[in-house]
């Protein structure tokens, strides 16, 4: 039997990158979604991937779209929690509402996923969570004091966690992207993204099947060893020790 991968934000950009190779290696994926009907059946379709519309900061929605997947493909046995939103603002402009979207869809959503995985993985005793984090979570980033936090609390939820799940076959890693060719980098002035690219040493912006790449290797069996860790994918741009 295939295992069962879960991908949150899997139907767009580095979600469905990821998405797509993990079925490429034989896993049975779901890929879940928020509300972009369009860019979900184009990957069901294109792909051959069963997509799932729920939101990731709503714990009980998360249940629900959990048990249809079960019901569909089986256990979940690979959680990649990717889905991520940015809400940028100067730190003295930043709303209550800017901080509270993007802690609940970039960091509780992890919770809120693996919390309802977790014990599934626990008895079958094999399980991979792989968080996708961001190289701003390790740096902090001007006008993302929101994200940076979020994205940092990743770090700290894989670290704790990987402990937890070290004796039941289970590994908790963090994937920190550099800057990816998506929408979400698309959506950066062009000023400012010429600026970003020139401090990256590769010299250009990472693709997102090079994320996806990663994310396959740390959900394969050959992984085993690796939990805790931080992998960073950036180009250099970043080098943290
Ligand atoms: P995109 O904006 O291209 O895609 C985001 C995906 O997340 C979409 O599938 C979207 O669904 C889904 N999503 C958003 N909110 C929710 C929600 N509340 N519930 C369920 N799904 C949701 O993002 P990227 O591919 O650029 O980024 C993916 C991840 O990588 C994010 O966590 C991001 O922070 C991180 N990252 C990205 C970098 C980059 O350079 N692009 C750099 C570093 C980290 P829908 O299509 O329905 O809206």
């Amino acid at each position: 039997m295939a295992k069962v991968a879960l991908v949150t934000g899997g139907t767009r950009g580095i979600g469905r990158a990821i998405s797509e190779t993990l079925k490429a290696k034989g896993f049975a994926v779901a890929a879940n979604f928020a509300g972009n009907q369009q860019a979900a059946d184009e990957c069901a379709k294109e792909l051959g991937i069963k997509c799932y519309k729920f939101d990731v900061a709503d714990y009980d929605a998360v249940g629900a779209g959990l048990a249809e997947i079960e019901k569909d493909l089986g256990p979940v046995d690979v959680v990649v929690n990717n889905a991520g939103v940015t809400r940028d603002a100067p730190f003295h402009k930043m709303t209550r509402e800017q901080w509270q979207q993007v802690m609940d869809i970039d960091l509780t959503s992890a919770f809120n996923v693996t919390r309802q995985v977790w014990e599934g993985m626990r008895e079958r005793g094999w399980g991979r969570v792989i968080n996708i984090s961001s190289i701003n979570g390790q740096k902090g980033q001007f006008g993302q004091a929101n994200y940076s936090a979020a994205k940092a609390g990743l770090i700290g939820f894989s670290k704790a966690l990987a402990q937890e799940g070290a004796k039941k076959g289970i590994t908790v890693n963090t994937v920190c992207p550099g800057y990816i060719d998506t929408e979400m980098v698309q959506a950066v002035p062009e000023k400012v993204l010429e600026g970003i690219i020139a401090t990256i040493p590769v010299g250009r912006l990472g693709k997102a099947e090079e994320i996806a790449s990663m994310c396959a290797y740390l959900a394969s069996d050959e992984a085993a060893f690796i939990t805790g860790a931080t992998m960073t994918v950036n180009g250099a741009q970043y080098i943290a020790s």
